[in-house]
């Protein structure tokens, strides 16, 4: 019955997860989340992407979108991958809209875990703030930009989710490509232009996390017993200025560099390519 179905906790089918990414990025960035957390949600992961890889699309198994946007790193570009992330999303008839970057672990029992709180048919937008205090914007949408608004926007760069409920609620300003508009008007980069629709215009708030993580923040002092239960990671820096989270498994630091596969093999130990643990 209809009653007990509603209330069911989300299921992997039940989110789209889009990855931002850029032809440039296809090997160095995109072969390691294959081989690690995208080989486990396959269906449901989105790559959208800014030129046309034959081999990477052959070798991925996954949805591969090329968005036909500027492979440069403006707000155009971005915004402008933002918009078909929107659009797709909205197509797919999924409960749940996760962005991601190419970038970011997803830890996708978390992800479940905390999704099982709320309800896709209600107003929610999930995600880390970038900044301890909510950003100021001339307000140049619902008037002329003499007066300014305060909102807060989650950083892309640590994944953010919104329910299907309130992403169709923002389709005037995000839709077909409003959200390329919208972001001219104010402004402001990809997420923060996510930020205004949901605060600004919509009055629906973010709902801080701190289980998302870019690689803005000092990533090392994530406690090593609590990195599992993180629903995002991220790593940066990795010659001198090395920023991943510090976990310890069958790989060293010169094997996995970003960590991932270290924290891949820790939630999934049966994966093939996974040393070993405790041989007899
Ligand atoms: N990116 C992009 N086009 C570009 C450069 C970057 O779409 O020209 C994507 C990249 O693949 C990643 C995100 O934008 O998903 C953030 O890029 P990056 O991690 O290099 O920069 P930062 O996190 O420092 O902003
Ligand atoms: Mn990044």
């Amino acid at each position: 019955p209809k009653g007990t179905n509603s209330h069911r906790s989300p299921e992997l089918k039940d989110i789209f997860i889009a990855v931002k990414t850029t032809r440039k990025y296809h090997k160095s960035r995109l072969e390691l989340l294959f081989q690690t957390w995208v080989s486990r949600a396959k269906e449901q992961t989105y790559i959208f992407t800014d030129g046309e890889d034959k081999e990477l699309r052959k070798r991925a198994g996954a949805n591969i979108i090329n968005t036909n946007c500027s492979a440069a790193h403006t707000r155009q570009a971005l915004c402008c991958k933002m918009s078909v992330e929107y659009d797709k999303f909205i197509e797919s008839q999924k409960k749940w809209f996760c962005h991601m970057d190419d970038d970011n672990y997803v830890i996708l029992p978390s992800l479940l875990r905390l999704l099982s709180s709320y309800h896709h048919s209600q107003d929610v937008y999930l995600g880390r703030p970038s900044l301890d205090h909510p950003i100021e914007a001339a307000e140049r949408v619902k008037s002329d930009g003499s007066v300014s608004v305060k909102f807060w926007f989650a950083t892309g760069g640590a994944g953010f989710c919104i329910s299907r409920g309130l992403a169709l609620k923002m389709s005037p300003w995000a839709s077909l490509g409003n959200f390329i508009s919208t972001a001219e008007k104010i402004r402001l980069p990809d997420d923060c232009t996510i930020g205004y629709i949901i605060e600004a215009l919509l009055e629906v708030t973010l709902t801080h996390t701190h289980f998302f993580h870019s690689h803005l923040e000092n990533l090392q002092k994530l406690p090593t017993d609590t990195v599992l239960d993180q629903v995002t990671l991220s790593y940066g820096g990795f010659e001198n200025r090395r920023n991943v989270v510090s976990i310890k498994g069958g790989f060293s630091l010169a094997e996995d560099p970003s960590r991932f596969k270290t924290v891949h093999c820790l939630l999934y130990p049966d994966t093939d390519w996974c040393p070993k643990m405790n041989p007899r």
